[in-house]
């Protein structure tokens, strides 16, 4: 409820007036350019003042697996901007749990057959695929279709193709489009940033790091090829990459690799394990690793003066990290509440996502491009001419 002294408009009205005005920017836009330390983003959201429920935007999850039961929809509990408001699932019992627990109307709840009549529910906003890799594509394109601003999950596809439709169907109905990188929205991670980008103790001279965790059941999609994509670097090496990336505030020029195979029993169709080293410019390595059978989760960033480190870096929560001027200490956020705010922000005032579908894009150019130097065993180069500025934060 609107207070006496406020004009009280509908959700829609406000959107509505909202995106005319252009909105105040709560958060000015850093897309384009290195990592501004003003606007970390755990702050601005601190002093976010929250919408009235019947303002905030809606969320349709899409698939209520691990992810969406253990983290955004715990996570949808404490947005500021948007709330859970709806669900897509093929499991009628996992609809009523769902509709129980979070006062779910039936009229926003769909399965895959139904999937596309969300394009008469003026009730959703946002729609998020939280579905295995190889099915981001076609449900975030559908979604796009329907009149819907889109959230995929990471990594975005399985294919540079698929990737770049998914954009292209998003421009095309005028929605936006972002990639679940939640880390750009964690302090340890963003302190990360700024210590890389703004040379805090000097030029960085060396990045290693590593993400991994042991997978058991060989009936899981991740260890599909075809719904997967690959194997751990899709699901796991990629928070490497990006901190790579986010860490030098630069692309890589090339890329070599070597993948280990593993036991026919999980591994038949993926690799247990690859390691990289991207070159970027002026010959700084930064040396990657993930794994399927081991538990590591790291990032060590050395400077010509000093070093910092992330460990673990990528879990949900309990990041700690480390200088060479003494321990890091930043509040534990809820990281999934502020990445779908900041995206909500994004749609309300109409600014462009900090991790947009564009950066997703990238991402799977590179991974390509890491499975390919492993299988040629030799250097691949990346070219980059063709990426907006905004490809390349
Ligand atoms: P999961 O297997 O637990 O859930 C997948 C969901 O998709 C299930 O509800 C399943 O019923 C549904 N589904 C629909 N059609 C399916 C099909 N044909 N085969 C298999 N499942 C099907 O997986 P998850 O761990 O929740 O991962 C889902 C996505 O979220 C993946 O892309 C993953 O990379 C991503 N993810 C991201 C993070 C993050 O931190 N950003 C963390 C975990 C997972």
């Amino acid at each position: 409820m609107s207070s006496s002294d406020q004009p009280t408009y509908t959700r829609r009205e406000f959107l509505k007036k909202s995106a005319l005005l252009g909105g105040a920017a709560l958060f000015p836009s850093t897309a384009g350019s290195w990592f501004n330390p003003q606007q970390k983003y755990y702050q601005k959201w601190r002093n976010i003042e929250a919408l009235p429920d019947e303002k905030k935007l809606n969320i349709a999850l899409v698939g209520l697996g691990r992810y969406a039961t253990g983290e955004l929809a715990p996570a949808l509990q404490h947005t500021k901007l948007c709330k859970l408001n709806g669900i897509v699932t093929g499991h009628p019992s996992k609809a009523k749990r769902w509709k129980s627990k979070y006062n779910i109307p039936d009229k926003n709840i769909y399965n895959y057959k139904t999937y596309d009549q969300i394009a008469d529910n003026d009730d959703i906003d946002i729609i998020y695929i939280v579905l295995p890799n190889a099915m981001h594509a076609e449900y975030t394109i559908r979604g796009a279709q329907a009149g819907k601003h889109m959230i995929s999950e990471k990594p975005m596809a399985t294919s540079v193709k698929d990737a770049q439709a998914m954009v292209d169907a998003c421009q095309k109905a005028g929605k936006k489009l972002s990639i679940g990188y939640r880390l750009h929205f964690e302090p340890y991670n963003e302190e990360i940033m700024r210590i890389g980008q703004h040379e805090v103790f000097g030029p960085v001279t060396q990045i290693h790091g590593a993400n991994g965790f042991t997978i058991h059941d060989p009936s899981r999609w991740r260890l599909n090829k075809k719904m997967a994509g690959g194997g751990p670097l899709m699901d796991m090496g990629i928070y490497e990459v990006q901190a790579a990336i986010y860490t030098m505030g630069k692309l890589p020029l090339s890329v070599t690799a070597e993948k280990q195979s593993g036991g026919q029993r999980l591994f038949s169709q993926v690799e247990k394990s690859i390691n990289w080293t991207f070159e970027f410019p002026g010959g700084v390595k930064a040396k990657g690793k993930t794994s399927y059978a081991q538990n590591f989760s790291n990032h060590h960033v050395k400077e010509q003066n000093g070093w910092a480190w992330l460990q673990p870096a990528f879990y949900y929560g309990g990041l700690q990290g480390k200088t060479s001027k003494g321990s890091m200490n930043f509040p534990q956020v809820n990281q999934q509440t502020l990445q779908m705010d900041a995206f909500a922000d994004c749609i309300l005032n109409d600014h462009p996502s900090r991790v947009p579908g564009t950066m997703g894009v990238r991402d799977i150019k590179i991974l390509m491009s890491i499975y390919e130097a492993a299988n040629k065993g030799k250097q691949v180069h990346f070219d980059w001419s063709n990426d907006t500025p905004l490809d390349k934060v």
